[in-house]
């Protein structure tokens, strides 16, 4: 089978591995500081915190804003249920907005009329490295004085205006899974615009912690336990950072490689009638995966990919058609009616050209239009 996605690793993650090993210090350390600066440089932002998982990293930021029981955060369905659960577990009420059918980003008309006087926060996520409308939902979430909180685990590399996804919300959540543009194994990554708010994260991320115990080992001091405000143990650990810190300095290579297929497959399917490629802003977003509208037809593209040897997906169930939520049918019409003919198919750096083809000619011969 050709899958859908697959990290690329060698032999100098594996080196960077055994360092840390060696080294005797395996958790959150000097490796962990290493790549939270790396990361900056790379996104042009300050303040970076490293945790053990982007969904970490979005229940952190909800923490860290004072987010809580009883106050609203309004989010698209149509994505990675994440946020969603971050946001219960943090005992938020959860609407969902509908999206856009050309991008399958947020609707911000339909986001409009679903803020309250209840709700506290915004959760915009940027579909397969497509930004959404930042301006709008950034400029609503002043006047009505929310929060903006980005899921941008689809869009590390990814311009807007200009500039590297990571500094416009109040909070931008990235997530390093084995799945994603780059990896720690796991992973994820919160940047937030001040000094104090990355201090609550820090604090937040390690029991609540002031200082954390690898600076007291490191200075040869003796370790305090201060404690003044509630945390978890979800930071990163120097295994997954040694692991970034490689994967980081190859980025440039993967989105190269990562576009090139995405506009193979663009041409590939250019004028294929009941195909439609989902807009992607070409050459400023790094595709996150290359997800096709075909109506009526989802399911049966999907099989007939997999007959192939090829794997190929919807990429999202709604979270709001989930069991756990189960809002009745027809308050969302462009998630509803489009999310079963949407189909992901393999997008990642290490797909051979051979490959590539192969999954060009899968997706044409379904549609009778062999080349
Ligand atoms: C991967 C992902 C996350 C976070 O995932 P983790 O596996 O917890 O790192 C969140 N949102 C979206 C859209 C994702 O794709």
């Amino acid at each position: 089978m050709i899958p859908l996605h697959r990290p690329s690793l060698g032999h100098e993650e594996l080196e960077a591995v055994r360092e840390v090993f060696e080294s005797g210090w395996l958790g959150l350390g000097k490796k962990v500081a290493d790549f939270e600066a790396a990361l900056a440089e790379f996104l042009g932002v300050r303040h970076v915190v490293c945790v053990n998982s982007g969904t970490s990293a979005l229940y952190l930021s909800m923490l860290a804003l004072g987010l809580g029981p009883g106050d609203e955060i309004v989010m698209p369905s149509l994505t990675f249920v994440s946020g969603l659960q971050a946001a219960l577990f943090a005992g938020m009420r959860v609407k969902f907005c509908d999206i856009e059918a050309e991008t399958l980003n947020l609707s911000v008309s339909h986001l409009e009329k679903l803020v309250t006087s209840r709700t506290r926060a915004v959760l915009a996520f940027h579909c397969s490295g497509l930004p959404c409308d930042l301006d709008a939902v950034l400029s609503l979430c002043r006047e009505r004085g929310l929060w903006t909180i980005e899921d941008a685990a689809h869009a590390l590399g990814s311009l807007y205006k200009g500039k590297r996804i990571g500094g416009f919300g109040d909070a931008t959540c990235f997530s390093f899974d084995p799945i994603k543009l780059i990896t720690c194994g796991e992973g994820g990554a919160v940047v937030v615009k001040d000094k104090s708010a990355e201090q609550r994260l820090r604090s937040m991320r390690n029991l609540g912690m002031e200082k954390d115990a690898w600076r007291f080992h490191a200075q040869g001091e003796r370790r305090e336990h201060k404690v003044c405000t509630r945390g978890l143990r979800l930071h990163m650990s120097d295994l997954n950072a040694a692991i970034g810190l490689v994967q980081l300095k190859r980025i440039n290579d993967f989105i190269k490689r990562r576009q090139e297929i995405a506009r193979y497959y663009d041409a590939c399917f250019a004028g294929v009638d009941g195909l439609r490629v989902i807009y992607r802003q070409s050459p400023n977003t790094v595709p996150f995966n290359y997800i096709v509208h075909v109506p009526g037809k989802g399911n049966i593209l999907i099989e007939h990919l997999n007959r192939d040897g090829i794997q190929a997906n919807h990429p999202y169930m709604p979270n709001h058609l989930q069991p756990l939520v189960n809002q009745p049918l027809g308050s969302l019409p462009v998630t509803e009616s489009i999310y079963a003919d949407l189909v992901a198919i393999p997008l990642h750096p290490s797909l051979t050209d051979q490959e590539v083809e192969k999954v060009c000619q899968s997706v044409l011969t379904a549609f009778q239009k062999p080349r």
